[in-house]
């Protein structure tokens, strides 16, 4: 008997069935554009194959030059493309898997002056502003997305996914915001909607009945003069009588401002959006956005609110999600916690997508975890995520590890993130590494700071000791209304009512949105997620936008740093935006071009941009960034040892766990 019945429940599609309701959604990850075969992208979904996912999709393909994302980006448009990607449905074959091409036209959200879209208007996003297509560059857009399904035929996928949320070029044509035409391509809904549904008709006529058309729906756009609600049914109905095989739930239009993948926005959502469709369709619906375990996944699927459920990022984690969950094993499942910070942050710079807790991600024919030939012993000191992961891939390899950390329980400064309110998910990672522990073998000992004397008799010394936050020279540093971030966070200082942060990096943020709230977070209540946003559950208007509500702040509380231009403006690429609005929410003032001159009992004394100020506040809270903790090195050099730096103990500027999680993992490779 399995825990998870309805998720591991086969689906019946017709000409095939499905295994199990788990569809690994689209996702772009940087090896689509490899020259040749697309080898490393084959290897990154075989992988995911054999971890038993029931059907995937691959990133984004435009149908033509014009559709695409960025320039020289994926295309399927010609026979060489067939050959490019045979690999890929080869290898997914070979491990028993099902993958489906999706053909994305990005249409305004293209970057490229090529870009066309259902009328000239530019997009928040890119600076590129549209042509708007003519009848005839219609048609034969067209004629390019059932060319493009032909040829993934021919390459052997088992299905497409057309990709007609997120605000891209089929968006662009089915909603009033973006589609300004007065021809029989605009106007009316019906005449906004045959794009889609033209591409569908010709598309299921050409590839006949035995072949997975995927549409995905943008069922709640989130954005102005968006999609009504009747309007997602009627096009649902009508996309059913064309001829997909099954809908997968598209929610929020990337110019969007409501945060729907990121850590903060709760498990499974969203997947109310998709219950609302249910009773009015019968094929598949599949529904998605931040589900990443299996207990979630199978109470949406239990609570009928769908059919499938879909995910990306869980599978960049740990490809082997599906595998575990019939092993009743979900304890072993190294959870994605939606930080974005290794894949999506990764794809907005172009580079290679990976996954802040698996460096193994998007790496699939470089990264191997090698059984050792010599068995060494290894000492890791700290048991932070650096520490962590090289400490349990050492000891997958076969080497002898105890690992030595001052505090109680692993984990180090993951102790102090998880506390944030939306970043509850890093409680999971903390999870897995303690099972990995105990499954590698490691030894621990915890609770004893040490000292070179007591590593002694090992081989390997990797330390992995971390950082000292930085100490900062200012009159009256020493005032009892000073604290630091691990006062606050790992302490519980008291704290009062008004406060100034000095340093407005990532822990200033987190330390702000700490202070800010009291009550649920957002990532633990549907409800009050969608209130702060201003999400309408019952999606009355066009979009299903509502006014959000405001919550009274529990401090007023002012952010500070010395350099000039907006406050947070390092924050992550994809996720900076919404610490920035989060904290506009909670009223916090943002000051930049800080000089800081005293602190004293009438409180903080700055000049801003050159103008004296005193913020009286009850405390000042110490943000400035952080050291390297290196007090091991020179002993343990001296006494000979083979000692390695890892993490902050290494380099503290621009950590994050993402960096020390890798060069933890890459040490272990090779020691
Ligand atoms: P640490 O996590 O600092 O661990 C070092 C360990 O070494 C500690 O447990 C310490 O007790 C131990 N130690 C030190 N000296 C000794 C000794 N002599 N003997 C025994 N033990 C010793 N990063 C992100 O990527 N994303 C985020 O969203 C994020 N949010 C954060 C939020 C907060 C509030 C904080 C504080 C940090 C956040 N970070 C985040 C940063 C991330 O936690 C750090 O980059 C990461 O923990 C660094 O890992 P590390 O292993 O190098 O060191
Ligand atoms: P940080 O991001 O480097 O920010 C340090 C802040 O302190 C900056 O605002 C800096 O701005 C200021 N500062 C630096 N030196 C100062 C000095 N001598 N006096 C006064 N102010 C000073 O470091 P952090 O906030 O400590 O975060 C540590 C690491 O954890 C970061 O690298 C970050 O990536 C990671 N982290 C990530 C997240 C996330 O959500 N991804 C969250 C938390 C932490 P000015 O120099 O302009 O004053
Ligand atoms: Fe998930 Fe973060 Fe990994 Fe992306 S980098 S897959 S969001 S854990």
């Amino acid at each position: 008997m399995t825990a998870y019945p309805n998720l591991l429940s086969p689906l019946d599609l017709g000409h095939v069935v499905l295994p199990n309701r788990v569809l690994m959604g689209s996702m772009h990850v940087g090896l689509e554009e490899q020259p040749g075969p697309l080898t490393k992208l084959a290897a990154y979904f075989a992988a995911r194959a054999r971890g038993g996912v029931g059907l995937m999709v691959t990133g984004g393909f435009s149908p033509n030059i014009e559709g695409w994302l960025k320039p020289l980006g994926g295309r399927m448009a010609t026979p060489i493309d067939v050959f490019k990607h045979r690999v890929v449905t080869e290898a997914v074959h070979r491990e028993g898997g099902r993958i489906a091409l999706q053909l994305l036209h990005a249409g305004r959200y293209g970057y490229h002056p090529l870009v066309v879209s259902a009328s000239a208007i530019k997009s928040p996003i890119s600076k590129f502003k549209p042509r708007a297509l003519s009848q005839r560059g219609i048609e034969r857009t067209i004629g390019d997305f059932v060319n493009a399904a032909v040829l993934a035929r021919k390459a052997g996928y088992d299905g497409i996914e057309i990709m007609g949320s997120e605000g891209y070029l089929i968006n662009q044509f089915i909603v009033r915001r973006t589609n300004k035409r007065t021809d029989a391509w605009g106007g009316a809904y019906e005449n906004r909607i045959r794009f889609p549904l033209e591409i569908v008709r010709r598309t299921r006529e050409a590839v006949g009945p035995d072949f997975i058309i995927i549409f995905r729906l943008s069922m709640l756009d989130l954005v102005e003069e968006g999609s009504t609600f009747e309007e997602v049914v009627h096009l649902a109905k009508e996309l059913q009588q064309a001829g997909v095989s099954i809908l997968n739930t598209g929610i929020g239009w990337h110019e969007a401002r409501v945060p729907t993948i990121a850590t903060s926005v709760p498990r499974a959502g969203y997947s109310w959006v998709t219950r609302r469709l249910k009773d009015h369709v019968t094929v598949p619906l599949v529904t998605s956005n931040r589900i990443n375990m299996p207990d979630t996944a199978e109470a949406v699927l239990a609570a009928g609110d769908a059919d499938m459920v879909s995910m990306a990022r869980p599978f960049l984690a740990d490809p082997g999600w599906v595998r575990k969950a019939e092993r009743d094993a979900p304890d072993e499942i190294n959870t994605c916690i939606a930080c974005n910070q290794a894949c999506l942050d990764h794809v907005f710079k172009n580079k290679r997508a990976s996954c802040l807790v698996n460096p193994f991600a998007g790496y699939e024919s470089e990264r191997f975890v090698k059984p050792v030939t010599h068995r060494k012993k290894v000492a890791v000191v700290g048991a932070g995520p650096a520490g962590l992961a090289c400490s349990t891939i050492a000891a997958r390899r076969g080497h002898d590890v105890t690992l030595f950390d001052a505090q109680e329980e692993v984990g180090g400064q993951f102790h102090m993130a998880k506390r944030i309110p939306g970043k509850e998910e890093f409680h999971e990672t903390l999870r897995y590494f303690r099972g990995e522990l105990e499954r590698t073998g490691v030894t621990c000992r915890l609770g004893a700071h040490v000292g070179a004397a007591d590593l002694q008799g090992f081989d390997e010394v990797v330390l992995a000791t971390g950082v000292h936050p930085r100490e900062i020279r200012l009159p009256g540093i020493d005032h009892p209304k000073v604290l630091s971030y691990i006062d606050v966070l790992r302490n519980d200082a008291d704290v009062g009512d008004d406060v100034a942060i000095i340093g407005a990096g990532g822990i200033g943020f987190d330390v702000a949105e700490f202070l800010l709230h009291s009550g649920p977070s957002t990532a633990e209540d549907v409800e009050v997620y969608l209130d702060t946003w201003g999400v309408d559950a019952e999606h009355a208007d066009p979009g299903g936008l509502k006014l959000p509500e405001e919550q009274p702040p529990a401090r007023r509380i002012t952010m500070c740093q010395r350099s000039p231009g907006k406050v947070g403006a390092r924050l992550g690429k994809t996720t900076g935006w919404i610490h920035r609005a989060s904290m506009k929410k909670g009223g916090v003032e943002m000051l930049s071009e800080v000089a800081y001159e005293r602190i004293d009992d009438d409180g903080l004394h700055i000049t801003v941009k050159g103008e004296p100020r005193v913020l009286a506040v009850d405390n000042v809270i110490i943000c400035a960034g952080q050291e390297p903790n290196r007090e091991l090195v020179t002993s343990l050099q001296s006494a000979g040892a083979s000692v390695h730096l890892i993490g902050g103990a290494d380099v503290a500027a621009e950590l994050d766990a993402k960096r020390a999680i890798e060069q933890g993992t890459l040490l272990a490779m090779e020691l």
